[in-house]
């Protein structure tokens, strides 16, 4: 579903991201692990339309979507910081996209119930975030993020602010999403055993450039380079 072709990106004289050319398939689980610095999020955001490339092109569904907006890409994002809407329960924050779409009031609502399910928080689709723990809360932002069922949900560690325990429990949530709705995702962590547990695919980062690529048995058994040697060791 997506093409990157020597995506690179500088600011002033820094490379944040060196030229980078891969593709993800429809279904996929792809996964950027890396140190901090390494330039995971830039590289997101460039598919995400946040940041423009300084050189190279991506393409989504075969068209070339470098020029639109972050809102006219079939996307869906997540973040560390949920982002939620505060005041608007957490049906209206799911709808949110839908309205902003057009969608008209009885599909609109047939949707919101289908996400709450899916996210598994039916019981508590008028609460405001407030009133939701930090794993509630991450799953509304995912849910939100999955509403206009995006072509490829990003996500930039979205386990980041949890706890040890709801870390675990959100991974497998994730996980079990990814299974029963087999929608692409790109997935940001520093975190090798999540990266491990989750993915399809790990692109592994260091020094803004994508250095492995591959399964994660494949990455781990025989790693191509020191770094993924090192970078899986140190998990262990
Ligand atoms: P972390 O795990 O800490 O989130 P990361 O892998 O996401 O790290 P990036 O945020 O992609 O790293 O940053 C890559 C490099 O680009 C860093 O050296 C960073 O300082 C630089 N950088 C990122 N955004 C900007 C910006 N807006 N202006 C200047 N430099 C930037
Ligand atoms: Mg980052």
């Amino acid at each position: 579903v997506l093409v990157l072709d020597g995506v690179a990106k500088q600011y002033g004289g820094l490379a944040a991201l060196a030229p980078t050319s891969f593709s993800v398939q429809r279904g996929e689980f792809l996964t950027l692990l890396g140190p901090s610095g390494s330039g995971k999020s830039t590289l997101l955001k460039l598919i995400a339309g946040f940041e423009s490339p300084s050189s190279g092109g991506i393409w989504l569904r075969s068209r070339d979507i470098s020029g639109l907006s972050p809102a006219q890409r079939q996307l869906g994002m997540v973040f560390q910081s949920y982002s939620l809407f505060p005041h608007l329960t957490v049906a209206k924050n799911i709808e949110y996209g839908l309205k902003r779409r057009k969608w008209p009031s009885h599909r609109r609502r047939a949707r919101v119930a289908e996400i709450l399910a899916i996210v598994k928080l039916e019981h508590r689709a008028q609460a405001v975030p407030a009133e939701l723990s930090g794993g509630q809360q991450q799953r509304v932002a995912v849910g939100r993020a999955l509403a206009c069922d995006p072509d490829v949900l990003l996500m930039d560690e979205p386990l980041g602010a949890l706890d040890r325990t709801l870390r675990l429990e959100m991974e497998s949530e994730i996980k079990r999403i990814h299974g029963e709705l087999g929608t692409t995702f790109i997935y940001v962590t520093h975190d090798q055993q999540e990266a491990m547990h989750l993915s399809t695919r790990i692109a592994i980062m260091n020094n803004s450039q994508v250095v492995a690529l591959g399964r994660p048995d494949d990455l781990f058994r025989n790693p191509p380079n020191a770094f993924t040697a090192e970078f899986f060791s140190d998990a262990t």
